[in-house]
């Protein structure tokens, strides 16, 4: 058994997050595991940048009201409890409602060797995206 000590929080970067998103790292697998696990904390109004995973992401909202949106689909509210999971490549968002913060656990796996990023990232949710009704 291992008890570690955390790990420094760490700021979204603004290339990849709109407002203010703070990163912890929980779980990050040594080899042969890829899984890596991180609690992510939107404040009101911040959201990633459209992007999609190479194997997938699943969320664990545990705080707060967030929304969600995948490419072509509308916007979805969620909340404390839910578990949102996206498949391998489907571009899509996540983030923290207008008025409410928003905390989410992701669970994603890395690509080993291969050249692919674990995430492709690519524009930012404008504000009048953002505003869609959810
Ligand atoms: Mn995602």
């Amino acid at each position: 058994m291992d008890i570690r000590s955390r790990r420094p929080t760490t700021k979204g970067a603004a290339e990849t997050f709109t407002g203010d998103v703070w990163i912890d790292s929980i779980v990050q697998g040594e080899e042969p595991s890829r899984v890596r696990v991180n609690l992510v904390r939107f404040t009101p109004g911040a959201r990633t940048a459209r992007h999609s995973h190479a194997l997938g992401q699943t969320l664990y909202v545990s705080e707060g009201v967030g929304r969600v949106q995948s490419r072509g689909e509308e916007i979805t509210e969620i909340r404390p409890g839910e578990v949102v999971f996206t498949p391998s490549d489907e571009w899509h968002w996540h983030g923290a409602a207008p008025d409410n913060f928003m905390a989410h656990f992701s669970i994603t796996e890395g690509v080993g060797d291969s050249p692919k990023p674990e995430a492709d990232w690519g524009a930012h949710v404008t504000d009048a995206e953002y505003r869609g009704t959810p």
